[in-house]
């Protein structure tokens, strides 16, 4: 299969520099949602379009078991620094997250899927919106999920390029991929005044000093020890000058966490200790609002990509990776069907580029691998029902 992928090469490099230089934001993938449906029409795929807003839904093959492979169309809001002949051509957004590879690599796997023979149906997502949710909070994935995406899919499968990671190496986590994040904005509500008077009103700031640290020890004092969670404050806003005490101190921040027990006791927690407002004549208001859920990689289908990873890269080259507390919408199809998610070495050797960044790129000699794991996997799961 890999041989057979490495042909496509030069084809799917093309059609990643022509997503590379049209880069769109997320639910704006116009352009490159057409695209896609020319090149999966072209190939004889069955394609519905407008799938989740900007996505677009491409099918083969008949009844169960339907197998789905997923690729994030979407861009950031970054300005690229690359001068590369396949450059960004829209001003100050670009593909740095490596989604342009993630849809190459799809068109690629369903360029070889087509001339394999199969029983069942290989359904391929072309999803909007990984990077930022829409203005009623729903991210891509919650969006194609509602138009019926991932009606009937057994098994689902997606990759995320990791640039630092050399080409030619995988990593498959054995459980959690990604984590649950959750936002929370507070309002720390005081009582403005003189800065010479404190005594005379209610100061926000002397309280969100209290508030931030009580925050920062619900992971280390509330948790127990082998429960994973991060809470970090992002933002921190109040006051204009220095002899003013202000009326209020807006503050935000991130809540990562793997398990739903221990993301209801940190909101639980949160909430408690806004309360330290009122014991020091404030007040508050908070939103706690839930965010993209933890990833859980289905074990059976972890066993069957560590296989077939290993076949095409080597044993050597497929490893657990470290959980870490990022996040990925994926989440949302494998809480509806088993799959897993699994990271494929890019690094340009001796040239390392990081994720969101304006230098993000990639070697393409990643995306013959994860098409070939792909086509690899989704065959098996095609050819054997118990996957
Ligand atoms: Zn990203
Ligand atoms: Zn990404």
């Amino acid at each position: 299969m890999l041989s057979k992928a490495r042909l496509l090469q030069k084809q799917m490099s093309e059609w990643r520099r022509e997503i590379h230089s049209h880069p769109e934001l997320s639910f704006a993938e116009f352009r490159t949602a057409e695209t896609i449906t020319s090149i999966m029409k072209k190939m004889g795929y069955r394609v519905r379009t407008g799938v989740g807003k900007t996505g677009v839904v491409a099918e083969l093959g008949e009844g169960k078991p339907v197998v789905a492979i997923r690729a994030d169309m979407d861009a950031l809001p970054i300005k690229e620094a690359n001068k590369v002949p396949y450059k960004s051509k829209n001003k100050g957004v670009m593909h740095a997250c490596g989604h342009d590879v993630h849809v190459a690599i799809a068109l690629g796997t369903a360029k070889l899927l087509k001339d394999e023979q199969f029983t069942g149906t290989i359904r391929f997502l072309f999803q909007p919106a990984e990077e930022a949710e829409d203005e009623e909070g729903f991210s891509g994935a919650q969006r194609m999920i509602q138009d019926g995406a991932i009606q009937d899919v057994d098994y689902a499968l997606a990759l995320h390029t990791n640039a630092s990671l050399p080409t030619g190496q995988i990593e498959i986590a054995t459980d959690f991929a990604s984590a649950g994040a959750d936002t929370f904005y507070a309002k720390i509500i005081g009582k403005g005044g003189h800065g010479s008077t404190p005594h005379k009103v209610v100061d926000p700031i002397f309280i969100s000093g209290h508030i931030i640290l009580a925050l920062h020890g619900i992971v280390s004092r509330r948790l127990r020890p082998f429960d994973s969670a991060v809470i970090s404050i992002g933002s921190i806003h109040g006051g204009q000058v220095d002899n003013v005490i202000p009326e209020f101190v807006d503050l935000s921040g991130t809540i990562r966490f793997l398990n739903p027990e221990v993301q209801e006791h940190i909101h639980t927690e949160i909430q408690n200790i806004m309360e330290i407002t009122k014991a020091m004549g404030g007040d508050y208001e908070l939103i706690l609002q839930k965010g993209y859920p933890p990833m859980h990689n289905n074990e059976e289908i972890v066993a069957l990509l560590n296989d077939v990873a290993g076949n095409i890269v080597g044993k050597q080259n497929v490893s657990v990776p470290d959980v870490e507390m990022g996040a990925e919408d994926f989440g949302y199809f494998l809480e509806k069907s088993k799959g897993a998610m699994f990271m494929l070495g890019c690094e340009i050797e001796g040239d390392t580029r990081r994720h969101h960044d304006p230098k993000f790129d990639v070697d393409e000699n990643c995306m013959p691998i994860g098409a070939a794991i792909f086509a690899q996997a989704a065959l098996r799961m095609l050819n054997h029902k118990e996957a």
